[in-house]
Order: C-alpha cells, then structure tokens, then sequence
C-alpha cells in the first residue's frame, strides 16, 4: 500500500544519504587496511540510487513491490559500484530480491537478509570471522531471527540488531583478516575496523533511525 512504499522510500533515502555522508570516514579507513576506496564506491552506488528514487510522491523506483525494488538496486550498484563491494552488495541485493518476494513482513526482511548473507558467503568465499561486511551483517540476521516469530516486537529487534551490527564492526579491529585486500597487510598493522563492516553498522542505524521517526 501507499504508506509502505513511503516508508521503503524513507528507508532507502536514509540508508544512501547514510553513505555519502561517510564517505571520507570509510575512505579513511580503507586506506588503513585496502586501497582507500570503499567509501568512494559506496557512496557511488548511493548517489545511484537517490538519482534514481525520484521523490517520495513520484518514486522512480518501485517502492511498492520490494521484490523489484531490491532487483533493481542490484542493478543499479552493480553498474555504477565497481569494486569487492560493488559485486557483493550486487549478490546481496539480488539474494534479497529472490527471497523477499511480494510480501513485506518483519519475517520476509529477516529471510531476505539471511538470502543476502548466504550469497555473500557462497560467490564471495568469505566466513563470518574473517574480518569482511560479512561480521556485522551476520550478527545483526541472528538477532533479526526473533522477527520470525509471531509475537516478536519489530522496532526492538531492529534496535538490537542494529547494536548487534555496531559492536561486530567494531570488534573486526582486532581481528586478522582472511579476505579481500586487507588479508595481504600484516596483522599488527589492522588496527582499526574493516570499512566494509562499519558501513554495514552505518547504513543499519540509518534504517532504524528512518523507521523510529
Ligand atoms: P576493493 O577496493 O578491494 O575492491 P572495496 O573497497 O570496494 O574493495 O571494499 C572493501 C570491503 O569489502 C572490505 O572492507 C570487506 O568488508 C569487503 N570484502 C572484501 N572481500 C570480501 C569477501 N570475499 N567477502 C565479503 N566481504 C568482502
Ligand atoms: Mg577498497
Ligand atoms: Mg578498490
């Protein structure tokens, strides 16, 4: 209905402004671990998809139908990212998409994000642990599981997910990396967290905070 592609619409307004905003502080971070465009790239994507989006009463995508809507992301990033995370975001969109089919519970959101991490692990060759977007996104589908359940409060599930996200991100700091380009610089010299994974902490609080309004 009308007010749930509004809503979709805030959501993916929040989560790619979320990005442009960070782009520096990702960049940064990437320069740390990688070759210093992780910000770039994701913020690339967003400013995609805001181009595309149009306005909340006109859309440009189709908010209405999630199915769709994450497909054409997919399309989207994957054509204007580039990079690990243009191909990977692309496989999580597109695992979204088959899954998420046409309903728009909390559960379907929940199997989306479980398709999403499965394809992520499958074509990308990465675990949870080996200090990849992977640990966050992983951590927050645990918490989100508890939507599966009939009398799960959504709003409080997504906060924990969220916070679940945040701490994952923050803990990729102290751990040795096993994929992407970080996995070539030596351990005593990853300090800080993965950007991948912060921006996965980024964009979940930017969904929580558009939906809280
Ligand atoms: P690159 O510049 O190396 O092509 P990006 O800068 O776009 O890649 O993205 C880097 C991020 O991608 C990393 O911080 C990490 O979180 C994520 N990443 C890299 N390889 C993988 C992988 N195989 N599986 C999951 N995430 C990965
Ligand atoms: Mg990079
Ligand atoms: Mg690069």
């Amino acid at each position: 209905d009308k007010d749930t592609a509004q809503q979709i619409f805030r959501v993916v307004s929040a989560v790619c402004n979320s990005l442009m905003t960070a782009e520096e502080q990702l960049n940064d971070l990437d320069r740390a671990c990688g070759d210093g465009d992780c910000g770039s790239t994701l913020a690339k994507g967003a400013k995609a998809i805001l181009s595309a989006l149009g306005s909340a009463d006109t859309p440009g995508l189709p908010c209405q139908t999630p199915a769709v809507l994450l497909q054409e992301m997919a399309t989207i990033v994957e054509r204007s990212m580039g990079g690990a995370s243009g191909g990977l975001y692309s496989l999580f969109l597109t695992a979204g998409a088959q899954s998420v089919m046409t309903s728009v519970t909390p559960a379907s959101w929940t199997a989306a994000m479980k398709a999403g991490v499965a394809s992520i692990i499958r074509y990308g060759g990465a675990d949870p642990g080996d200090r990849t977007m992977l640990d966050p996104l992983h951590a927050a589908t645990e918490v989100l599981k508890a939507l599966q359940e009939e009398t799960a409060d959504s709003m409080p599930t997504l906060q924990k997910a969220v916070e679940a996200a945040e701490s994952s991100a923050q803990r990729t700091a102290t751990m040795a990396a096993r994929a992407g380009r970080a996995s070539y610089v030596s351990t005593d010299r990853l300090t800080r967290p993965d950007p991948g994974a912060q921006a996965v902490a980024i964009w979940m609080r930017a969904i929580y905070s558009s939906l809280e309004k």
